[in-house]
C-alpha cells in the first residue's frame, strides 16, 4: 500500500529529516514509528499524506507515485487517509456531531448517508450521548475519540497517527489504543509515531525505528527500544 524509495527530504533551512528511506508497508499492518524527538518521525508520516513532498525518492501510494501527484489531485487522495493528531486539531466552534459530518460534506457525501454514518462511527468511539456537546465540554480523551470519529468516518484504508496519546494520561492512552486496535481488526491499515514504550512493548505490532532521517531497526512485533 505504501513504498518508499530511496526518499530523501530537506528543508528549505538545509535539516535533512529523511535521509534515504526505503520502506514497504502492506495493506492492514499496525505499525509504530519511534525514536527520538527531530529524528524525522513526523516528516516521514507526513510525506504519506503529501503534506511534505520529497525532495528525491519515490513515494507510491496503492501505486499513485505522490511526488508527482498534481496538487489538484491531493483531495483525491485524502480521502482514502485519516489522519489523526497529538493536539486533536477539532473545530472549536462546531459540536462533537459536526465536527465528524464536517468530514463528509467535504468530500460531498450525499446528506441522505451523513447522519447514519456519523452516528455509526461516534457509537464506535463510545461518544453518541455526547453528540451535541462543542469540543471545549469534553476530556482530552474524549476529544481524541471524536478526532478519530473524524477520521476514519469517510472509511479510509489508512489511518495515519502521529502522536495520539501525547497529551493523555495513561488510562486514557490504552482506552484510545483500544479503538485503533479495532479499527485495525476492521482491515484499515495504521502507522501511528508514539513516545509510548508501555503501549509499544504491550500491544505488538511492527515497529521502525528513525534517526537522524533513517531507518535503523525495522521488526516485527518488536520493542520501543528506548528508555522513556
Ligand atoms: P520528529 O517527528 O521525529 O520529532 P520531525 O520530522 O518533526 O521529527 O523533524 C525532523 C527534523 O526536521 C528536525 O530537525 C526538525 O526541526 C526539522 N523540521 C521538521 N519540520 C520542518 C520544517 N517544516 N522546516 C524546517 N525544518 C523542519
Ligand atoms: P513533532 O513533535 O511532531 O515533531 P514539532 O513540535 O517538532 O512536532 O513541530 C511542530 C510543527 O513545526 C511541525 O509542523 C513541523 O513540521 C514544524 N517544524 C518543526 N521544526 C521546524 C523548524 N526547524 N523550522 C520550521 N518548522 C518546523
Amino acid at each position: 500500500m505504501i513504498e518508499m524509495q530511496d526518499v530523501y527530504k530537506r528543508y528549505p533551512n538545509g535539516v535533512t529529516a529523511a535521509n534515504g528511506i526505503d520502506v514497504h508497508i502492506k495493506q492492514g499492518e499496525f505499525v509504530y514509528v519511534v525514536g527520538p524527538s527531530g529524528a524525522g518521525k513526523s516528516t516521514f508520516i507526513k510525506m504519506m499524506y503529501r503534506e511534505e513532498k520529497p525532495t528525491s525518492g519515490k513515494i507510491f501510494m496503492n501505486g499513485v507515485n505522490l511526488g508527482e501527484l498534481k496538487n489538484s489531485k491531493v483531495p483525491n487522495l485524502r480521502r482514502d487517509i485519516g489522519v489523526v493528531f497529538q493536539d486533536f486539531k477539532l473545530l472549536p466552534t462546531l459540536t462533537v456531531y459536526e465536527n465528524v459530518a464536517f468530514a463528509l460534506e467535504v468530500i460531498e457525501e450525499q446528506p441522505k448517508n451523513i447522519k447514519k454514518r456519523v452516528m455509526d462511527t461516534l457509537d464506535l468511539v463510545n461518544l453518541k450521548h455526547k453528540v451535541r456537546m462543542l469540543p471545549t465540554e469534553l476530556s482530552g480523551g474524549e476529544q481524541q475519540r471524536v478526532s478519530i470519529a473524524r477520521s476514519i468516518v469517510n472509511a479510509p484504508k489508512l489511518v495515519i497517527a502521529d502522536e495520539p496519546t501525547g497529551n493523555l494520561d495513561p488510562d486514557t492512552s490504552w482506552e484510545i489504543m483500544n479503538i485503533f486496535e479495532e479499527i485495525n481488526t476492521r482491515g484499515t491499515t495504521v502507522v501511528m509515531a508514539t513516545h509510548n514504550k508501555d503501549i509499544v512493548n504491550t500491544i505488538k505490532h511492527r515497529v521502525i525505528a528513525i534517526e537522524g532521517g533513517k531507518i535503523v531497526r525495522d521488526e516485527q512485533r518488536g520493542d520501543y527500544g528506548y528508555e522513556v
